[in-house]
């Protein structure tokens, strides 16, 4: 629906909305419709940064219950209003950007844990609780849910799900995927629902995978019961130099083959080992830095760390201890921030995929060549992160310096860039994304990556919100 930003009808929709959660928890202020303008999409930065017209919400709620989640859907359905789940606005594919206005919630007042579970290890939270304030409280009892993502101060635990979010532990404690016991959801006709008890039951389609990774355009979480782990006696980390990039990921791979668990593996590129470690961790040494993990009691961390260095060894690494590997731990978030990493004006695109052994150093290459090739203006890095037992990740990033000016010039060319950075991975049996989700970024791949699978996506968006108010733009599922 069409409706004025002065008309009387907006201000019938105001009035119900203030009485659905008090007048204090809705507003419409020009300092609220802006930040909610920009998320971590690095498009929405630039166009607020040159000035450019943003797409503002025109109600921002702040509600307390699910209960009054549900008021809001029924009304968003009657004025067929669009309505936009906001977490921390940590996401960096413009998911949580109201694209054609309307209502964004925000989910940072449902923030409780409702109890902790040790006999099984399970603590219950609402979805809009930030990951490090649930953190700090579930250290009092020495335990962790184990997800550590660098954006762990600024995104809720109901973000990281719809974006299938994952820390820096996932190669043992997975992504946050796996941490999911069970959860409850606001469907978008309002309706309440849980998920079945247990994950792991022979009961029919999992409800939890209708949720996970549907970044807000199937429902809005609410609530979630996740796994927690005791805090481990030692955690114990080693880094190696490697001459070659297949040496270090014949590496990886061996450590997750050999009847070892790492906690942690971590691989840089050339260019990434040169450029972010020297910066980061000051090793001014050519070569391809690997850093890898093991945690848990110690004498079985001590073991697992021989027979991991052997491997290191045999495939040529440099060993350069424990404390170049340390030193990567305890830095570990300043990888992510300023002045270690991009910021405007530069023009910045994490481009991570997933993708088998077989193929992913293939992958890494097409990229590689794919942006130094068609882009000389622009440079390319990478490292891999979060590895299992059939392949692993790389997060690999292209940066230009000096875009153009116009906004939409740099918006051409940056999503040119990814289009056929995206291209060269979907040839190479990669996919469009392993963690940070689609969004408005890159929902036009979708139909691409899917293929003919894709209406089957589009078929159950239809049947659970027929208005298509839940997120609207996002995913590649229509405005
Ligand atoms: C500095 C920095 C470092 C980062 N590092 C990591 C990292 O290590 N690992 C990683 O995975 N990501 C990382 N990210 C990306 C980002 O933090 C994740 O994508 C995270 O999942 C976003 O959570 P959020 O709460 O900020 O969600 P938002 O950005 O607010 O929203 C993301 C999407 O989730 C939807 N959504 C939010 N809450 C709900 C809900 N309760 N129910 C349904 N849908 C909802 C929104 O509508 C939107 O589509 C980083 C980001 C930054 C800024």
């Amino acid at each position: 629906m069409q409706y004025d930003r002065d008309s009387y009808l907006f201000y019938m929709i105001l009035h119900e909305l203030k009485d659905i959660v008090g007048d204090e928890y809705v507003s419409t202020s020009f300092a609220d419709k802006t930040s909610y303008a920009v998320d971590y999409y690095w498009v929405s930065e630039l166009w607020h940064d040159r000035g450019a017209k943003r797409i503002e919400p025109d109600f921002i709620i702040f509600p307390g219950t699910a209960e009054e989640i549900s008021k809001i859907m029924v009304l968003a359905n009657e004025y067929k209003i669009p309505v936009t789940a906001w977490g921390g606005g940590g996401g960096s594919q413009g998911g949580a950007l109201p694209v054609c206005r309307g209502i964004v919630i925000d989910m940072k007042r449902m923030n409780k844990i409702i109890s902790i579970d040790f006999e099984s290890m399970i603590v219950e939270v609402e979805a809009g609780i930030i990951v490090q304030h649930l953190e700090w409280e579930l250290a009092k009892d020495d335990v962790s849910t184990m997800h550590y993502p660098a954006a762990i101060y600024c995104s809720t635990i109901g973000g990281f799900i719809a974006h299938r979010g994952t820390g820096v532990l996932s190669t043992k404690y997975g992504k946050m995927e796996d941490m999911i016991v069970s959860m409850e959801v606001v469907l978008p006709d309002g309706e309440i629902i849980s998920t079945l008890p247990v994950p792991k039951t022979a009961s029919g389609l999992d409800l939890n995978w209708f949720f996970i990774g549907s970044e807000g355009v199937l429902g809005i979480i609410t609530r979630v019961k996740l796994i927690i782990h005791k805090i481990p006696e030692v955690r114990k980390f080693q880094a190696f130099l490697f001459k070659d990039l297949a040496s270090g990921l014949e590496t990886g791979r061996k450590l997750m083959h050999e009847g070892l668990n790492p906690c942690v593996i971590r691989l840089y590129d050339e260019p990434e080992t040169r450029s972010l470690i020297k910066r980061v961790l000051g090793i001014d040494k050519e070569g391809i830095y690997l850093v890898y993990a093991f945690d848990g009691r110690k004498k079985i961390v001590e073991l697992q760390h021989e027979y991991a260095r052997e491997i290191a060894l045999k495939l040529n690494g440099e060993d350069l201890g424990t404390e170049m590997g340390e030193e990567w731990w305890l830095n570990r978030y300043k990888f992510f921030f300023p002045p270690y990493v991009f910021s405007l004006p530069q023009a910045f695109g994490t481009c991570d995929t997933v993708a088998t052994y077989k193929d992913i150093e293939k992958i890494y290459n097409g990229m590689k060549q794919t942006v130094e090739t068609n882009y000389p203006q622009a440079r390319f890095i990478g490292h891999f992160s979060h590895w299992f037992m059939w392949g692993c990740m790389l997060y690999a990033r292209f940066i230009i310096d000096n875009p153009p000016q116009d906004p939409g010039e740099a918006l051409h060319l940056y999503n040119s860039i990814w289009d056929d950075v995206l291209r060269s991975v979907l040839s190479n049996n990669g996919v469009l994304n392993e963690h940070h989700g689609i969004g408005i970024k890159i929902g036009r791949l979708m139909k691409e990556q899917y293929k003919n699978s894709f209406s089957l996506l589009k078929n159950l968006k239809k049947q659970l919100d027929p208005n298509n108010i839940m997120n609207p733009g996002k995913m590649g599922l229509g405005f």
